[in-house]
């Protein structure tokens, strides 16, 4: 590192390590040459965009030289009506990644601690490690959230536990008992993210949304997405619910244009699109089906999932899964960043792509 960056540049940068975002399809077509490519590697919608999301933001296009609403008014209307939340409970972000940056510029001092599950979505870590907080990594236990050993991790110091929800990379979730027992147990004053990014997708009976507790008043922001079964990730926007004061504390530290308006106008449509939404969730109910059928005929252990990916254990370095798989055209999340370097993350996709990835793994597993 140079004196200067050591000397002018805030410490907290060199603790930060870099995103591993998934492999974009075009990198895959200019390395390899490959023209036919699917990507399962970072939980996008299979079937693309709503049509009608498509059809709202063309119609937007003739808006581009002004600036976007900087309140969000529509979009927070319609997720009001939608969820049932008077609209100062409502943040909308540049991605729900956004939001987390937002909550930790807002609450995070460097005395504080943080605590998440691991693995889990690295922009707790991240975000925290950036305002220079002390990050807490519980372990999963049998892939899931340990949540008596979160309780245990808890301290004076402790001010945001995140709990992922399903969680991102093992697809589980905590159950309603579980949660209960959880946010009875831990103080007031601990702030609580329900990362809901997959809630859409989930089939699971025993889900229960953080949503309860914010609508009880308790210090917790929900956060969900539209770059997941809506279909539009390009956009960048996310949403989260909390009570007024901790939504009107994040909206000081908010940059004032932070959501485009193709994405405000794109968001609403995708929204009022229940078909596509319920399409999205079949094809991922059958996807899902179908993947564990062929996992369980070929003796590999996986983990069920609440959400539109799978985490499963191919016996192999995943490092070389991945390089095989990606010359033949499948792009999929390696185990190895997550700590369980023989386990691939992929994503549910068409069944056509999900037959293609099952044939392309039987080759590369039985060679
Ligand atoms: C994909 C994902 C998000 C969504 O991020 P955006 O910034 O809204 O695209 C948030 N949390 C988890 C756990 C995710 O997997």
């Amino acid at each position: 590192m140079s004196e200067f960056l050591e000397n002018k540049a805030r410490k907290e940068i060199f603790s930060l390590k870099p995103y591993v975002p998934g492999k974009p399809i075009d990198e895959v077509k200019r390395e390899l040459g490959l023209e036919d490519i699917i990507k399962l590697a970072s939980n996008e919608n299979p079937l693309g965009a709503s049509p009608k999301a498509i059809q709202a933001i063309e119609d937007s296009l003739n808006q581009l030289h002004l600036y976007p609403d900087s309140n969000c008014f529509h979009l927070k209307k319609r997720l009001s009506d939608f969820l049932g939340m008077p609209e100062n409970c409502i943040l909308i972000g540049n991605g729900s990644d956004e939001l987390l940056k937002l909550i930790a510029e807002t609450f995070l001092n460097k005395e504080d601690e943080v605590i998440y599950g691991d693995p889990s979505f690295v922009e707790y870590e991240f975000t925290a490690k950036i305002m220079g907080a002390k990050c807490i990594a519980v372990p999963l236990l049998d892939f899931k959230y340990d949540l008596e050993a979160v309780l245990a991790a808890v301290n004076e110091k402790t001010k945001i536990v995140y709990i992922c929800n399903p969680n991102n990379p093992t697809g589980t979730i905590v159950t309603a008992d579980e949660l209960k027992d959880f946010v009875l147990r831990l103080p007031d004053d601990v702030i609580v993210i329900f990362d809901e990014a997959y809630y859409e997708y989930n089939e699971n009976p025993q889900f229960l949304s953080g949503l309860e507790y914010v609508k009880e008043g308790r210090n917790a922001i929900v956060l969900r997405t539209f770059s997941k079964i809506y279909g539009l990730a390009a956009l960048r926007v996310g949403y989260g619910l909390s009570t007024p004061e901790i939504v009107g504390a994040i909206e000081r530290v908010m940059e004032p244009f932070n959501v485009n308006s193709l994405a405000q106008s794109g968001a609403i449509a995708a929204l009022d699109d229940i078909k596509h939404i319920n399409k999205g969730y079949q094809v991922n109910s059958q996807g899902k089906k179908y993947l564990y059928g062929e996992f369980e005929k070929m003796g590999l252990n996986y983990v069920k999932t609440d959400a539109n990916f799978i985490f499963v254990d191919t016996g192999k370095d995943s490092q070389e899964v991945f390089h095989k798989l990606l010359k033949m055209g499948v792009i999929i999340r390696t185990g190895d960043i997550f700590g369980f370097p023989s386990f691939i993350r992929v994503t549910v996709g068409t069944m056509e792509e999900n037959q293609r990835f099952i044939e392309s793994l039987k080759t590369i597993l039985e060679a």
